[in-house]
């Protein structure tokens, strides 16, 4: 048994999985990851490697999403789902101050006090890029989002290599898959009916450390075992750059990013706005699955007294009519130019506002859109057509 540090590989089968998800429950954690749930694979609250989803595949398109029971499939073989590390770092709704009014005076009481800290099993490479995306805009970016940070210092991160693509991920023309990266606690590539573990912090390293005392049985990998393991998502990115063998459908999707900010923004007048605008229903389920979007909007709650009122903040999307009310009025009244705005953010200005793209390839919102519409069909529609956009000046500011 060769001592956890970083850097280190060791085996673990489904037992020493078990050992993991207790270690990390007596250091006060609460442990989420996939499970099979209300026809999807979802994250919820994790206590046994028997909830985890063994022998489901989901089948992921345009406006699709079906899980396939297949024997020969793995714990993991299944990719990602509508959640995302967004739904735990930057809930959808949260209280962020209350207020009481005793004799007429109103006094302020905090919010909440923080969650037991978190420990996500499951997390791709995609996420962990959004995660990093989701660091410089609540703590990069001049403002500290002080919930989201206590939250963020406390999560501990299992990642897990892809061997499988879904025909909506294009992971690998973003640069965020399917390797696990950029930074982890441990990291799980599944080789046969084991997991080969890689620990990627000292925090990783007291948490194997922690069940190996507790009894768990790991062996350290051979160099190539570990050579073996590091192959895993490497051949899964070969095929998804060469497009075979590794969906059903007939063409996987990728993204030509070659230029792609000024591409869009040189074609802010383009036909095809008005195009998918006729598509879309401007439902926000497109940003509410993106793992990156951050937009919030804060409301006050009154109970019916009108003593006690909570202050609570609620994720926005780009694609609400409210969301861009200026004035009296909103500034992007038609589908076309919120469609646009969403579009462009992500691909285009994110890269000026965040030095990086809004955009990891994840794929939720293609299978998401109830429509099936897809940004990289309507980024290449663009492209194909780079130069053809009206002379119409008055459409409104993206
Ligand atoms: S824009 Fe779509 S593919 Fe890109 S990160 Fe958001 S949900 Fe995933
Ligand atoms: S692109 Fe699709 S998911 Fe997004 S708002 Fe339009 S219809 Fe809804």
């Amino acid at each position: 048994m060769t001592e956890p540090l970083p850097g280190s590989w060791h085996w673990l089968d489904p037992a020493g999985l078990q050992q993991l998800i207790d270690a990390l429950r007596r250091r006060g954690h609460r442990v989420v990851g996939p499970q099979v749930a209300d026809g999807a694979i979802v994250l919820r609250e994790l206590a046994s490697v028997a909830e985890l989803p063994t022998g489901w595949l989901d089948e992921q398109d345009g406006g699709s999403y079906r899980l396939r029971h297949d024997p020969a499939a793995g714990t993991f073989d299944h990719v990602v789902g509508p959640h995302s590390l967004k739904n735990f770092l930057f809930p959808a709704r949260e209280t962020i101050a209350s207020f009481t009014r005793t004799d007429g005076a109103w006094t302020q009481t905090h919010a909440p006090a923080p969650d037991p800290p978190l420990a996500v099993l499951g997390v791709r490479g995609c996420d962990l890029a959004a995660l990093a995306i989701q660091d410089r805009v609540f703590l990069g970016s001049g403002y500290v989002d002080e919930a989201y940070k206590a939250r963020r210092e406390r999560l501990f991160l299992v990642a897990v290599n892809c061997r499988r693509a879904a025909a909506t991920c294009f992971c690998h023309s973003m640069g965020c898959g399917p390797a696990a990266g950029p930074s982890f606690d441990l990291a799980l590539t599944e080789i046969g009916n084991r997991f080969a573990c890689e620990v990627g912090s000292d925090r990783g390293a007291a948490v194997l450390a922690d069940a190996i005392a507790a009894g768990a049985l790991m062996t350290a990998c051979s160099e190539a075992e570990i050579d073996a393991a590091r192959g895993v998502p490497r051949d899964l990115a070969a095929r998804m750059h060469a497009r075979q063998g590794v969906v059903d459908r007939p063409t996987p999707r990728s993204l030509d990013t070659h230029g792609i900010r000024d591409l869009l923004m040189r074609n802010l007048e383009h036909p095809r706005w008005d195009e998918v605008a006729s598509r879309c229903l401007s439902c926000t389920n497109c940003t509410l699955v993106c793992p990156t979007c951050f937009c919030s909007s804060v409301q006050e709650v009154a109970d019916l007294s009108g003593d006690t009122v909570d202050r609570e903040r609620q994720w926005a999307s780009c694609f609400s009519l409210d969301h861009a009310r200026m004035h009296g009025q909103s500034v992007r009244s038609s589908t076309a130019s919120r469609y646009r705005q969403w579009l462009t953010h992500k691909f285009a200005s994110w890269i000026d506002q965040f030095d990086t793209s809004g955009c990891t390839g994840c794929g939720r919102c293609i299978t998401w859109c109830p429509v099936g519409i897809d940004v990289t069909e309507e980024i290449a529609a663009i492209r194909a057509t780079d130069g053809a956009a009206s002379a119409d000046a008055g459409r409104e500011t993206p």
